[in-house]
C-alpha cells in the first residue's frame, strides 16, 4: 500500500493539471488529494423528481425536466445571438437558452435524443424558457448507478470564471474517488463501530459526495461527524490525562487559615454550589497533581469569593497567588474587595496594572521576588517578563474569555520548576458542546445556584419612542434610593461615532435628570479617571452612569438597580446577558431595559426576545450559539480547534456527547493506546499531528 497517496499533489490528478491545481490551490487551500476528496458537498440537489414541462412557472427555484429535443435554431447576430432546443415532454414544449458556449452545445445537442435538463426557469416575452441548462443525455442505467442525489460544492467566483464549477469539481472528484477509495483505511475500531452502528470510512467517504440514497448519505454524514469529534476529544482527554500524570503538583493540605477565615470574617454563608466546588478545588490541590479547572458560573454566582478562598489554601501552605483580570477597573474591583478580607488575615496584597507607577512597580516587584508578597491581582501586567515570583503555588484568571490560550499558558510558566495550579473563570456560559471541545482538555466545575435573596432582573424591550416614560420610570426607583446605569455600545471601527453618541446621551441624560448627580466613563479616558468615576458610581455619590461596555465585566454595585442598554440591537448576546448581570445584585427589585428602535433585523429581534423571556445564561449561550455560529462565539483566538469539516457544534451536540463517552472509555481502559484494537487510532492520532493544516486527515 502506498502511505503516500494521499499526500500527492492535485495536479497529479486526472482533469485538474497545474493551471487548475493553481486555482485550487489559491481559492479553496486544497493541495493533496486528501484535501480534494475531504472537500465535501455543503448540500446535495434531488435529481430524483421531473417536472411536467407544462407545470413550470419563473418562481420555482433549480428544477429538472426530462424530454426529447425535437428542433434547434441560432437566432440573432454576434453577441446578441442565441441557440435555442425546443424540449417536448408529454404536457409541452420548452426553450433551453444558450448565450455563450453556443458551438459546443451545438454540437452536443441532437435532434430526437432524449435529455435531462436542469435549470432555474425564467420568464421571457410571456413564455417559460430555461436559461443555460445544465444538461446529460438520459440514460437509465447510470442513474440507477450514480443515484440521484447530485453534489453542490462550495467554489468561489474565481473559480467559476475557469469553468470550475461545482459540476467541475463533482466530475473530478468522481474520477478519483475508486482510487482514492481503495487506499483508504479504517479509522475507527472496529468495536466503536458496531456499537455505534457506523458505516466503514470508505463507504462514508463514497457516499458523502455521491450518495446512492438519502439513507445512505445521512449515515455517511454521521460516521464522518463521529469520527471527526471522536478525535477532538481523543486528543484533549489525553491531553488532561497527559498533564495529570506528568505534572507534580504543589499540596495545600493546610486548611488552618482557611478555617479561620471561615469563622472570624466571611459575612455570609456559601452556597451549596460554592461549597461543592471549592470540594472539588480542594481534591485537586490535595492531589499530588498540578490542577487545571474551569471555574464556570453565571454573572452574580459569587465566583470570587472561591477564588479568594483557594488563594487562602495557597497562602496557607506557603506560597504565593495570583489573580489576572482582563480590565483595570475589574483588576482595582477585585483588590479593594480582597484587600478588606486579607488585611483582617494578616496577609500582604497588592495590585498591578499598567497605570501602576515605577517606584511602586519597582517595590511590588521585589517584594514578590523576595516572597514577602503573598496575593497579586492584575491584569496583562502580571504575564510580563519582569515579574517573577519566588514560589508561585496558584494564578487565577478571571473571565477568561477575554485571554487567549496564549496568556494562560504564560501564567503558568510563572514557576519554574513545578506549574502552579490553575483556575479559570468564566461568567460567559459556554454551552456545553463547546465548553467540551474548547476546555476538554480542563476539568470543570460549575456554580449553578445564585447567593439567596436575589430577585431575577426583569427585562423589558421599549422602543427609543417611549424614552420619556422610561426616564419617568427611572426616575421614580431613583427617588427610592436605587442607582442606574445607562450602556452604550462602542464598536471600534465607529469609535468616534460612538462616542459623540455616548456624549449626546450623557448631556441629555443631565438634562432630564437634573436633580441627580451623573458619572460617565468611556474608553477614552485615563483609567485614573475612569476609576475615580467608578468608585464616586460604588460609593453613591453619583446616581447615574453613563458608560460604553467598559463596565460590562465583573463590576459590583449592588446598589445599582436598573440597567439601560442603549442600542441593544447591536450589543450580542453574551454581552447583554453580562450587562444585565451587572444589576440584580442587592436584594431589591432590578430592571433591564433593552432601548431599541422600531426597525430590527430579524436576528437582533431574537436577541431581544431571548433576553425578555430568560435570566438563564446558558440558554442564552445556546441560542447565541445557535445564531451565531460557534466560531464567532468564542473569538477568534481560540477558533483553531473549533476548524471542523463537517460536524457543527451547534447542531451536533448529541453526537459529541457519545464521541465524547467513547472516547473517554477507550483512554480510560487504554491510556496508551497499545491494545491491538487501538492501533488504527494510535495511527490516526500520529498522521493527524503529521499534518499541520488540517487534522482531519485521511492517511
Ligand atoms: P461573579 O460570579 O459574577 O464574579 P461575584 O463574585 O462578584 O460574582 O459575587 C457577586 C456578589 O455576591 C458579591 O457582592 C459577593 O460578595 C456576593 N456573594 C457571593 N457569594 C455569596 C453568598 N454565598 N451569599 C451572599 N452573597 C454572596
Ligand atoms: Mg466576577
Amino acid at each position: 500500500m502506498n502511505h503516500n497517496y494521499f499526500e500527492t499533489s492535485i495536479e497529479y490528478v486526472k482533469g485538474i493539471g497545474p493551471q487548475r491545481a493553481d486555482i485550487l490551490k489559491k481559492e479553496l487551500k486544497i493541495f493533496t488529494i486528501a484535501d480534494l476528496i475531504q472537500h465535501y458537498p455543503f448540500r446535495h440537489e434531488d435529481r430524483s423528481q421531473f417536472h411536467k414541462i407544462s407545470e413550470l412557472h419563473a418562481d420555482m427555484p433549480y428544477i429538472q425536466v426530462k424530454g426529447k429535443v425535437k428542433f434547434t435554431e441560432t437566432i440573432g447576430e454576434g453577441s446578441k445571438q442565441r441557440f435555442i432546443a425546443y424540449l417536448r415532454d408529454e404536457t409541452g414544449d420548452l426553450e433551453l437558452v444558450w448565450f455563450k458556449g453556443i458551438v459546443g452545445i451545438k454540437k452536443f445537442i441532437q435532434v430526437n435524443q432524449e435529455y435531462i435538463a436542469f435549470g432555474k426557469p425564467n420568464e421571457f416575452n410571456g413564455k417559460i424558457t430555461l436559461p443555460h441548462p445544465e444538461i446529460q443525455v438520459y440514460n437509465p442505467q447510470e442513474i440507477k448507478e450514480q443515484g440521484t442525489l447530485f453534489p453542490v460544492y462550495h467554489t468561489t467566483e474565481k473559480m467559476k470564471q475557469k469553468g470550475l464549477d461545482s459540476k467541475a469539481l463533482a466530475k473530478i472528484i468522481r474520477g478519483v474517488l475508486p482510487e482514492a477509495v481503495r487506499h483508504i483505511r479504517e479509522t475507527l475500531p472496529e468495536e466503536v463501530l458496531i456499537q455505534h452502528k457506523l458505516i466503514s470510512k470508505k463507504e462514508a467517504i463514497t457516499n458523502i459526495h455521491f450518495p446512492k440514497n438519502i439513507e445512505l448519505l445521512q449515515k455517511a454524514e454521521y460516521r464522518l461527524k463521529f469520527e471527526e469529534l471522536f478525535y477532538t476529544q481523543i486528543r484533549l482527554i489525553r491531553q488532561n490525562l497527559y498533564r495529570k500524570e506528568t505534572y507534580q503538583g504543589f499540596l495545600f493540605k493546610d486548611t488552618s487559615l482557611l478555617t479561620d477565615f471561615y469563622k472570624s470574617h466571611l459575612e455570609f454563608d456559601l452556597t451549596n454550589a460554592q461549597k461543592r466546588v471549592i470540594r472539588e478545588i480542594y481534591k485537586d490541590v490535595t492531589s499530588g497533581k498540578q490542577m487545571n479547572r474551569l471555574l464556570q458560573g453565571d454573572v452574580g454566582s459569587g465566583k470570587t469569593i472561591v477564588a479568594f478562598i483557594t488563594m487562602l489554601l495557597a497562602v496557607g501552605n506557603g506560597f504565593q497567588a495570583c489573580l489576572m483580570a482582563p480590565t483595570e477597573i475589574l483588576a482595582e474591583q477585585h483588590y479593594q474587595g480582597l484587600k478588606k478580607y486579607a488585611d483582617k488575615l494578616n496577609i500582604p496584597i497588592d495590585i498591578l496594572t499598567g497605570s501602576s507607577t515605577g517606584g511602586n512597580r519597582k517595590l511590588i516587584h521585589d517584594y514578590l521576588e523576595s516572597g514577602d508578597m503573598k496575593i497579586l491581582i492584575g491584569t496583562h501586567a502580571l504575564i510580563e517578563e519582569k515579574v517573577k515570583f519566588k514560589n508561585l503555588g496558584l494564578a487565577i484568571i478571571d473571565e477568561q474569555h477575554r485571554f487567549g490560550v496564549e496568556q494562560r499558558s504564560k501564567l503558568w510558566h510563572k514557576n519554574q520548576a513545578i506549574f502552579p495550579h490553575v483556575l479559570v473563570m468564566t461568567a460567559t456560559p459556554i454551552p456545553r458542546t463547546l465548553a467540551m471541545t474548547l476546555y476538554g482538555d480542563l476539568d470543570v466545575s460549575i456554580i449553578d445556584e445564585l447567593p439567596p435573596g436575589r430577585k431575577p432582573v426583569r427585562t423589558v424591550h421599549r422602543y427609543d419612542a417611549h424614552r420619556l416614560k422610561v426616564f419617568g420610570f427611572i426616575r421614580e426607583e431613583i427617588r427610592k434610593g436605587r442607582q442606574v446605569y445607562f450602556v452604550y455600545p462602542l464598536i471600534e471601527e465607529s469609535e468616534k461615532l460612538d462616542l459623540k453618541n455616548l456624549m449626546d446621551g450623557y448631556e441629555s441624560i443631565t438634562r432630564a435628570f437634573p436633580e441627580y448627580a451623573v458619572s460617565v466613563v468611556h474608553g477614552q479616558m485615563k483609567p485614573k479617571d475612569k476609576d475615580y468615576e467608578m468608585q464616586r458610581f460604588a460609593r453613591g455619590e453619583t446616581q447615574i452612569m453613563v458608560a460604553t461596555t467598559v463596565i460590562e465585566v465583573g463590576v459590583n454595585v449592588p446598589n445599582a438597580s436598573i440597567m439601560v442598554i442603549e442600542n441593544a440591537e447591536r450589543f450580542g448576546l453574551s454581552q447583554l446577558h453580562q450587562l444585565r448581570g451587572r444589576v440584580g445584585r442587592g436584594s431589591e427589585q432590578s430592571y433591564c431595559i433593552l432601548m431599541t428602535k422600531y426597525e430590527l433585523s430579524k436576528e437582533a429581534r431574537e436577541r431581544i426576545k431571548i433576553m425578555v423571556e430568560t435570566n438563564d445564561g446558558f440558554e442564552i449561550a445556546n441560542t447565541d450559539l445557535r445564531l451565531r455560529g460557534p466560531g464567532d462565539l468564542m473569538g477568534t483566538q481560540q477558533s483553531g480547534i473549533l476548524d471542523l469539516l463537517i460536524a457543527d457544534l451547534a447542531k451536533d451536540a448529541p453526537i459529541l456527547e457519545q464521541a465524547r463517552q467513547t472516547a473517554f472509555k477507550i483512554l480510560q481502559e487504554d491510556s496508551e493506546l497499545t491494545l491491538y484494537k487501538n492501533a488504527c487510532i494510535k495511527h490516526q492520532l500520529e498522521s493527524l499531528k503529521k499534518s499541520t493544516t488540517n487534522w482531519a486527515r485521511i492517511s
